[in-house]
């Protein structure tokens, strides 16, 4: 649950990709169609996001359309995500970085984060198709690591992963990696020199845990495992 199409693949596409693999049921809700973007349009946007779930292969992809930039934290925008939340009900929730170089990812962070407890409240009416939904709250929420690096709470071995981490990135063409000469402005996530330092980042956390690629995530809460030997 992340607020612009494109951050749940570069902060979590190894992790969405492996547990796909592992047969669990993914999907990824999108806050807002990212319209604010210097390039691209919110419907290339939108094209390039279902390529890229496809890529991934989650079971759904839902983008709840709130305003890119100027979204509040506010009962208007906790009421979609408390409806989606009660909708889906997830098991464990991965959201935007606690703080970040833009700032929608913070306040998406806090949105997601507050609307995931209220969504336990049964008091909270919420309506889906006419129907009246079941309060519900998962277990688990975790943020990722997005542009300014935050030590993370726990890393996960995305080895297996990173080649369709990558693709499902690069299918957002009209963001990343942009190597041709077209009318529309660089950015600084269209450098291909991104891309590559989103690859150093997965090595550098990967080589504290000795594997090749790792994701780094934090958690509000205390993390418990029930076996130690799980841990490495
Ligand atoms: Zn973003």
């Amino acid at each position: 649950m992340t607020v612009h199409p494109d951050d749940a693949e570069l902060g979590a596409g190894g992790l969405i990709a492996k547990y796909v693999d592992q047969s669990r049921k993914v999907g990824i809700i999108d806050l807002t169609q990212g319209e604010l973007g210097t390039r691209g349009t919110a419907e290339i946007r939108l094209e390039e996001a279902r390529r890229a779930a496809e890529i991934l292969g989650v079971s759904v992809r839902e983008n709840l359309g709130l305003r890119d930039g100027f979204f509040e934290n506010n009962e208007a925008n906790q009421l979609p995500v408390i409806r989606a939340i009660r909708k889906y009900r997830p098991e464990i929730v991965v959201t935007n970085a606690l703080e970040d170089r833009h700032p929608d990812h913070g306040r998406a962070s806090r949105l997601v984060n507050d609307s995931l407890f209220l969504a336990g409240l049964r008091r909270i009416t919420t309506k889906l198709d006419g129907e009246d939904q079941e309060a519900f709250r998962p277990r688990l929420q975790l943020q990722l690591i997005q542009d300014q690096y935050i030590q993370p709470d726990i890393l996960v071995d995305i080895t297996d992963y990173w080649d369709v981490k990558e693709r499902s990135v690069l299918a957002y063409t009209s963001q990343f990696n942009v190597v041709t000469e077209d009318d529309q402005p660089r950015t600084y996530i269209s450098n291909p020199e991104f891309i590559a330092s989103t690859r150093a980042r997965a090595q550098e956390l990967g080589r504290s845990i000795q594997v090749k690629y790792a994701e780094g995530f934090t958690s509000r809460k205390l993390l418990g495992v029930k076996d130690i030997f799980e841990l490495y």
